[in-house]
């Protein structure tokens, strides 16, 4: 969940060993040592390989379980829960720490979804195309809320979005089949239509078309 991670990038755990900040990663899907789940998604580990219990639990395995690897500091995160983890290398873990800038890129998106869902309901009256164009194209946002901003294509018919709309690529075939027949529909209303040649938008009337001066049929 976005919201759970979020609040996750806000905890600033410190490693006691060598007080650096603890890095939040991805868990690994079971608890290697009992075969039990985290519980949590994700953990707080320290990564910093000059950090002692790192640089000294290579001996420390060594003498006591005679193969090689260390350990590595961690925390759950929410919980005052630690653990000092077996790893068998430097790089456990280093793949799995949680891409900070994607996850607040992703919250921005969801945060101008959310204020664009929310706009649905007044954006007739206001005459603001611009949320339901928002959700329409925004291929990550809630399809019940496309579906709804879609059905809005018709009243606002305003042939502003037919030009936004005709060039996106739907993943969703039936909000796409929707959104053309509302296109269609708004082009009729206007008296437009498209040329079956170069696509252009024209007067419905036309013979000849004024982008690519084929004569209509
Ligand atoms: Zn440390
Ligand atoms: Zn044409």
């Amino acid at each position: 969940m976005l919201s759970t991670i979020l609040k996750y990038l806000e905890e600033k755990h410190v490693c006691p060993h060598c007080k650096s900040e603890l890095s939040l990663c991805h868990a690994p899907p079971v608890h290697v040592g009992d075969g039990l789940g985290w519980g949590c998604e994700y953990l707080f580990i320290c990564l910093n390989d000059e950090c002692s219990l790192f640089a000294n639990g290579w001996q420390h395995i060594e003498n006591q379980y005679g193969h090689v690897g260390s350990y590595r500091y961690m925390e759950i995160p929410g919980s005052k829960e630690t653990y000092n983890m077996m790893v068998a290398g430097r790089g456990a873990f280093t793949g799995s720490i949680v891409d900070v800038e994607a996850i607040k890129e992703q919250n921005a998106r969801y945060q101008e979804e959310k204020k664009a869902v929310a706009a649905l309901d007044t954006c007739l009256d206001e005459k603001n195309l611009e949320p339901v164009l928002f959700l329409i194209k925004d291929e990550a946002a809630n399809i019940r809320d496309r579906k709804k901003a879609a059905a809005l294509l018709v009243p606002f018919n305003d042939p502003d979005c037919v030009e936004p709309l005709r060039n996106h690529t739907f993943k969703d075939t039936s909000l796409e089949q929707e959104v053309k027949m509302a296109i269609s529909a708004i082009l009729t209303k206007n008296f437009q239509k498209e040329c079956p040649f170069c696509f252009e938008l024209i007067k419905s009337r036309a013979t000849v078309c004024k982008h690519c001066q084929k004569e209509l049929s």
